[in-house]
């Protein structure tokens, strides 16, 4: 049996050893015993914990109290989630294991409460379920950018998924030109002016093929040329696939406490987010090329006639919902032939470019202007008064007669066109009837020598 100072003793190096906070309270609230855990914790020096509230210590002394009350009522709690905090003013997450302990009567005296530092830990689940979040978000855009069907759609996209992978960050999204020799602002957010347009040589993060950091810490990475000299922390997130430079997402970000970790974190967040969008990306592209393909004439670069059969039953039956006037006006140069006979093909395919060009500067508004094979073009125009659709038809006529071609040094002959047009609904109620309509009439022109406009009667 120990004697009862050895006993005090013993018990006091166990309540030191601890490196948890231990602290006894009395029954009214007040602190009885802490040991050196907690002076460390609260930066509070022992005489002065002793005798003081207990709730005195926490960031929310209410949520303290009702612990404690709930320790009484109960007779013990464990883990009660408290934020302890130090006279500096830094917070140490916890979770409380109280118990009630009684006099040599057996009358409750205070509560025993032992603390478990969880700063780390939560820390360590915050980072976890913010890597989770991050994880959904760049899903989320991947998905939504698969699902993409035209460039114009996903920079909205883009957009918001990095505003929230980087919130309160400034940044912009770039798109490289069709010629590679450009990168053009698309979008942007927050309060930043960024360049419109710069040479992608003038960044480092495209030159290198890689995630670009500067401004920032002790970093020697040099500032990219399109970026402020006196520029704050910034990343060039380059998008590149297939060999192939794409664009680029320019962020800066606002760091709440720039340490390498945090660093750390934001660049392998803009690795993987960058390294899904470029994906998505350059089969997007890849799509809108082909598309483009599919629907244009490679010599006057005007829709083809697949498209031009697409979008006219689509037009049509808008027009049968607003009922609207359309008309399709078929086109024929004149003795085109002659062209290709006396000056040769290569002539005639600028013949065909110069007139192509020229029906390309009279569309307006959702005007389609194709070239439907051959020397022949269609123009649909919609419209609400078919003297005004007659007037700028026979206004192009008098224009191609106008035209001048040239090829090489040689100057071609003048051109003409003959004109058939077939209105709806006056004309025909369907795509074939329309363009059969036309036909008809642009052979009553030819018939009736030439160089005219005939509607369809
Ligand atoms: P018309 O006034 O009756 O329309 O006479 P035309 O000579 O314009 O009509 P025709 O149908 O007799 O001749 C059209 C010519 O267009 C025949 C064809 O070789 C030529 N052609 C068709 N496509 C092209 C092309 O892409 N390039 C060139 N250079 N010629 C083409
Ligand atoms: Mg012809
Ligand atoms: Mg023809």
């Amino acid at each position: 049996m120990l004697a009862k100072s050895a006993k005090t003793s013993y018990a006091r190096s166990l309540i030191e050893a601890s490196l948890d906070p231990l602290v006894t309270i009395s029954a009214d609230g007040k602190i009885m015993d802490v040991n050196s855990a907690t002076e460390k914790v609260t930066g509070v020096p022992r005489k002065e914990l002793i005798g003081s509230d207990f709730s005195n210590y926490f960031t929310d002394p209410q949520k303290a109290q009702d612990g404690y009350r709930l320790a009484f009522s109960q007779g013990k709690v464990t883990d009660y989630p408290l934020a302890i905090c130090h006279a500096s003013g830094k917070i140490t997450e916890v979770l409380y294991n109280a118990t009630v302990y009684r006099d040599e009567d057996g009358n409750i005296a205070g509560i025993f409460a032992a603390a478990r530092d969880v700063t780390a830990l939560k820390k360590a689940q915050r980072e976890l379920e913010a890597a989770i979040l991050h994880m959904q978000l760049i899903r989320e855009m991947t998905d939504l950018l698969q699902s993409c069907q035209k460039m114009d759609e996903a920079y909205p996209i883009m957009k918001s998924a990095f505003m929230r992978l980087f919130p309160e960050s400034d940044g912009g999204l770039y798109m490289l030109d069709a010629a590679g020799n450009s990168l053009v602002l698309a979008d942007s957010w927050g309060d930043i002016r960024l360049e419109a347009v710069f040479n992608p040589d003038e960044c480092w993060g495209m030159r290198r093929g890689r995630i670009h950091l500067a401004g920032c810490c002790n970093s020697i990475n040099p500032v990219c040329g399109h970026v402020c000299a006196d520029a704050g922390p910034y990343l060039c997130i380059p998008l590149l696939a297939h060999a192939r430079g794409l664009g680029l997402i320019y962020i800066e970000p606002r760091f709440a406490d720039p340490n390498a970790d945090g660093i750390e974190r934001m660049l392998s967040i803009a690795e993987a987010a960058a390294d899904s969008a470029r994906l998505a990306l350059a089969n997007l592209t890849l799509r809108e090329e082909l598309h483009e393909l599919s629907i244009r004439d490679p010599l006057t670069g005007l829709f083809n006639r697949r498209f031009l059969e697409e979008v006219l039953d689509r037009e049509l039956l808008r027009m049968r919902r607003s009922e609207q006037m359309l008309a399709v006006a078929m086109i024929d140069i004149d003795h085109f032939k002659i062209f290709n006979d006396n000056y040769g093909h290569d002539a005639g395919d600028e013949v065909l470019k110069k007139t192509g060009h020229l029906l390309n500067g009279f569309r307006e508004g959702s005007d389609i202007v194709c070239r439907y094979g051959g020397e022949e073009f269609v123009v649909v125009t919609t419209e609400v008064d078919p003297q005004k659709i007659l007037r700028r038809l026979e206004n192009l006529r008098l224009e191609v007669e106008h035209l001048s071609v040239k090829f090489g040094n040689q100057q071609l002959p003048n051109l003409s066109v003959s004109i058939g047009v077939a209105i709806f609904p006056a004309h025909g109620s369907n795509r074939v009837e329309l363009l059969n309509r036309a036909d008809q009439a642009l052979y009553v022109a030819k018939e009736a020598g030439r160089n005219r406009l005939v509607v369809a009667g």
